[in-house]
């Protein structure tokens, strides 16, 4: 295969060498004038030496590297790559009859830089955050439903707000392979809809699992209160756990009624849950102290990117503030930041720095992260994005 080459101004290979996956745009010394987006880029140190391949985009990122060595990126690529992704999962023991939602494919965690696989059941959800990946699709969803074992037989492409506006790909969510059979997926022996259709991300946030898990085990007699509950993926599990009661609040009327139906599909009926349409601020204000022994605070990204980091900070102080304030002595609090501009640092600091505005006595019981199938590429640290830390508040 002959593919147009970048080469690198002088040193710039150092962090390639170290199996980075990034080019930046500021580290090309050639003319990249006549290359595509998305397309496939040799890339060569200053002296000519070959490093790798990757594919092209305008942008900062300028090359998602695909791989160090001379190799074609081709169906069989994909198909390598897919069944490696689809190994650890089978190592991690993630598709079992209680479990048919996981993560396949988490970007550079997965060596396949822009590309984000959910699956649920027979339906996986691709979605491309590159130009490349993005061309890729067809192959990639072919080689999905190829894969032994896997059992995908329908593929929703899901790239509308993901991929950047400027490379005018106009993308279309829609089925590239099969169509709807349901939304009905099962996480750890409870039944979930997921909206891949109109959700956010991929309709269903696969990476508390391990989280909820945790929390089910501290539930028994407690009321719990899960702020920024999306689907109710952590109600349900409080639930399963014997909470005494569980409210559950989003600002959006949409995840409200999402909750609402996923907490029916598994309690119908049962009249320990409650949920709020409202602002969890507002929410937060007028909750009366000492209602709730068990909270979590699972809010979006603060921080899109990093010129957004000091209001974030600012932002996960003031609401974690409120729950210290408000928790009822002994209780647990379940706090995240899903911010990948946020460090693990950071994250703690700001909220040491609500416990210290409460005053009240505060421990670390688990610090979280996500989980397995969302792996961290050794030499891309950046990968790592969710930080979570149990609290026992006295
Ligand atoms: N905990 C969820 C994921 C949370 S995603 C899970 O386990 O699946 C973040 C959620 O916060 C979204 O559903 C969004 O609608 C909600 N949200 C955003 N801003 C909010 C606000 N100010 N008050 C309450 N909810 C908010």
């Amino acid at each position: 295969m002959t593919y147009q080459e970048i080469s690198l101004k002088r040193g710039k290979e150092e962090s390639l060498d170290r199996f980075h996956p990034w080019v930046f745009s500021g580290a090309i010394a050639s003319d990249t004038a006549k290359i595509e987006e998305g397309d496939i880029v040799k890339v060569r140190a200053h002296d000519g030496r070959l490093i790798g391949v990757g594919q092209y985009q305008i942008g900062s990122i300028a090359v998602r590297m695909l791989d160090f060595g001379d190799t074609i990126i081709d169906d069989a690529f994909y198909r390598r790559r897919l069944a490696e992704a689809w190994k650890l999962r089978r190592a991690l023991g993630l598709r079992t009859a209680d479990n048919h939602a996981f993560r396949l494919v988490h970007g550079e965690g997965d060596f396949l830089p822009g590309l984000v696989i959910d699956v649920y059941g027979d339906t996986a959800v691709l979605q491309a955050h590159s130009p490349g990946m993005h061309y890729a699709r067809l192959s990639i969803a072919r080689q999905l439903t190829a894969l032994d074992g896997l059992g995908v037989a329908n593929v929703y492409y899901k790239s509308e707000t993901t991929l950047p506006y400027k490379a005018h790909l106009d993308p279309v969510n829609d089925y590239i392979i099969g169509g709807y059979t349901t939304d009905v997926t099962v996480e750890n022996g409870m039944k979930f809809h997921v909206d891949w259709l109109r959700g956010q991300k991929t309709g269903f946030f696969v990476d508390q699992r391990d989280n909820r898990s945790l929390l089910e085990h501290y539930s028994r007699g407690r009321n719990v209160l899960n702020m920024f509950c999306y689907t109710g993926g952590f109600s349900v599990y409080a639930m399963r756990g014997g909470a005494a009661s569980v409210t559950s609040v989003d600002s959006s009327a949409k995840a409200i009624s999402l909750t609402d139906a996923n907490i029916a599909l598994n309690y119908p009926g049962d009249p320990r849950h409650q949920s709020y349409a409202e602002d969890a601020f507002k929410f937060l204000d007028r909750m009366p102290k000492g209602e709730y022994d068990l909270v979590i605070l699972d809010p979006p990204a603060f921080a899109k990117h990093r010129s957004a980091l000091r209001n974030a900070l600012r932002g996960y102080q003031r609401l974690n503030a409120r729950a210290f304030e408000n928790i009822a002595p002994g209780g647990i609090l379940f706090t995240f930041s899903c911010s990948q501009a946020v460090s693990r640092e950071q994250f703690r600091l700001a909220v040491f720095s609500a416990a210290a505005q409460s005053r009240r006595k505060v421990r670390i019981l688990h610090q979280l992260t996500q989980p397995a199938d969302h792996p961290v590429n050794i030499y891309h640290p950046e990968g790592e994005y969710l930080k979570g830390l149990v609290l026992y508040v006295e």
